[in-house]
């Protein structure tokens, strides 16, 4: 037998289901609608320049401009950041430094699933705590002694958020990590941005594929102090931002009025969509994210994907029991929301 045992006998994870086709009315995988901000666009042209010369040579291994921009957007020196190919290859090497085999990780249930795969591939044990629609967090330890815990902030896919206070509190109760992958965080009221300063055990993810338009590029980072980022700069490939993900990521950065209007737009869209799924007596979560979700009023989430399915409209159905009475719905263009809402009113 040439493969680990752990990886032979796992199963990989699935991600949300990417039609080749066009004609779909896509909220799955929470991309955001609108396209990223036009400099994102010249930028890349402009690397591009003399037919493709500039790609002969490698990346900045570093990626400086993009550390810098980050920094100054998020008021934290540069050597607090790391920019990473998609916040996935940032969460995966928080775990590899972390994490030795058979040491523990925890993350709550319903979360991330990615989660488990990662943990799974270090072979790290996993450990979750349950937590309910209002935000209660099962079981938790007074003093929680595992390697890491990683809390989805706002949840996904239930949209709920922890405040600050509420994400300190549970800090102080971690001996090793906490990781608060704020994936979604700039659709929602709050961040724990601050508690990287303020506490030693905080690292805060993000990225560029939701807010930013910019799942195609491939493009996170992570706010720690400067010994974790030390740490982390170990483990990655050492030119893990291509050519173009650097200069999209500086662009899509400094283009904060781009960025604000849609996100604006978003969060306008996804209260707009609430409202009136209540009207159709839908029990919809509050949500800090670009979605939410959604149980009709038979509580057969199942049914729910299937009909829209039929209909042409891709939303994210989760078998797990203490999801299936709904669907995760991505916010889309006011379009898209307005088709998807006809067809709930059809399915029921
Ligand atoms: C989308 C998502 C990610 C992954 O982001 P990438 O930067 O695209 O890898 C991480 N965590 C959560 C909770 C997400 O929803």
């Amino acid at each position: 037998m040439f493969i680990r045992q752990n990886i032979a006998e796992m199963s990989g994870y699935v991600p949300g289901f990417q039609p080749q086709e066009d004609g779909w009315i896509k909220l799955n995988t929470n991309e955001n609608p609108y396209p990223p901000s036009p400099k994102v666009v010249e930028a890349i042209r402009a690397e591009l320049v003399n037919d493709g010369e500039r790609l002969r040579k490698y990346p900045d291994a570093a990626c400086r401009a993009g550390r810098e921009a980050a920094a100054g957007l998020y008021g934290y020196p540069a050597d607090w950041l790391i920019m990473a190919n998609g916040s996935d290859e940032l969460l995966n090497n928080l775990i590899r430094a972390c994490a030795a085999e058979g040491e523990e990780i925890a993350y709550l249930h319903p979360s991330y699933s990615y989660y488990a795969t990662l943990a799974r591939v270090q072979g790290a044990r996993v450990r979750t705590f349950p937590v309910t629609e209002d935000g209660e967090i099962g079981d938790f330890p007074d003093r929680y002694s595992g390697r890491l815990l990683l809390l989805t902030n706002p949840n996904a896919p239930l949209g709920l958020s922890w405040n600050v206070d509420e994400v300190a509190a549970l800090a102080v109760r971690c001996s090793g990590l906490l990781v608060v992958d704020e994936a979604y965080a700039d659709f929602a009221e709050q961040d724990c941005l601050e508690l990287v300063r303020t506490l030693p055990n905080v690292v805060v993810t993000r990225t560029l594929s939701k807010s930013y338009s910019l799942a195609g590029m491939r493009l996170g980072l992570a706010v720690a102090r400067p010994e974790i980022v030390t740490a982390l700069d170990k483990i990655r490939d050492h030119y893990n931002l291509d050519r173009l993900a650097q200069v999209a990521l500086v662009a899509a950065l400094e283009d904060q009025d781009y960025f604000r209007d849609c996100v604006a737009r978003i969060r306008a869209g996804r209260e707009r969509f609430r409202q009136e799924l209540l009207q159709l007596d839908y029990r919809v979560l509050p949500s800090g994210g670009n979605y939410v979700f959604a149980s009709p009023p038979d509580r057969d989430g199942r049914r729910l994907y299937q009909g829209l399915f039929d209909r042409k409209i891709l939303v994210r159905y989760f078998s797990d029991p203490v999801l299936a009475h709904g669907v995760r719905i991505s916010i889309g263009t006011d379009e898209e929301m307005t088709w998807a809402l006809a067809a709930m009113a059809e399915i029921g």
